[in-house]
C-alpha cells in the first residue's frame, strides 16, 4: 500500500492547480484518477480488481484527505498528467458545486 498527497505543494504565489494523478493497474490496464476521488467517491477499483483505491481523511487546513492505493498481485504504476493545455479544463473542475 502507498499513500500520497493529491496536491502537490509548490513554490508558486499563484493558486496552484495540480495535475491528474493516474494509478494504473499493470494486469488489466485500466489507469484510475486519484482526484476522482473524495469524501463523496471513497473507494474505487479497476476492472479487475487488482488495484484498490481509497481515502484517508485529515485535518490540516490545507489538505482533506490522502488517496491510498492498495493492490492485490501487480503494483500499479502511477504517474502524473502533463498540464500544458489543460490548465482551462483543470478550473473549470474547481468551480464545480
Ligand atoms: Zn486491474
Amino acid at each position: 500500500m502507498v499513500g500520497f498527497l493529491d496536491s502537490i505543494d509548490t513554490e508558486e504565489e499563484e493558486e496552484y492547480i495540480p495535475a491528474k494523478t493516474f494509478i494504473k493497474c499493470m494486469e488489466c490496464e485500466e489507469a484510475l484518477v486519484s482526484r476522482e476521488y473524495n469524501e463523496k467517491n471513497p473507494i474505487g477499483a479497476c476492472k479487475c480488481k487488482n488495484i484498490n483505491i481509497g481515502i484517508h481523511l485529515i485535518e490540516n487546513g490545507k489538505f482533506t484527505h490522502f488517496v491510498t492505493v492498495k493492490w492485490e498481485k501487480t503494483p500499479p504504476e502511477i504517474y502524473e498528467e502533463e498540464l500544458e493545455n489543460d490548465r482551462s479544463m483543470e478550473i473549470m473542475d474547481t468551480q464545480c458545486c
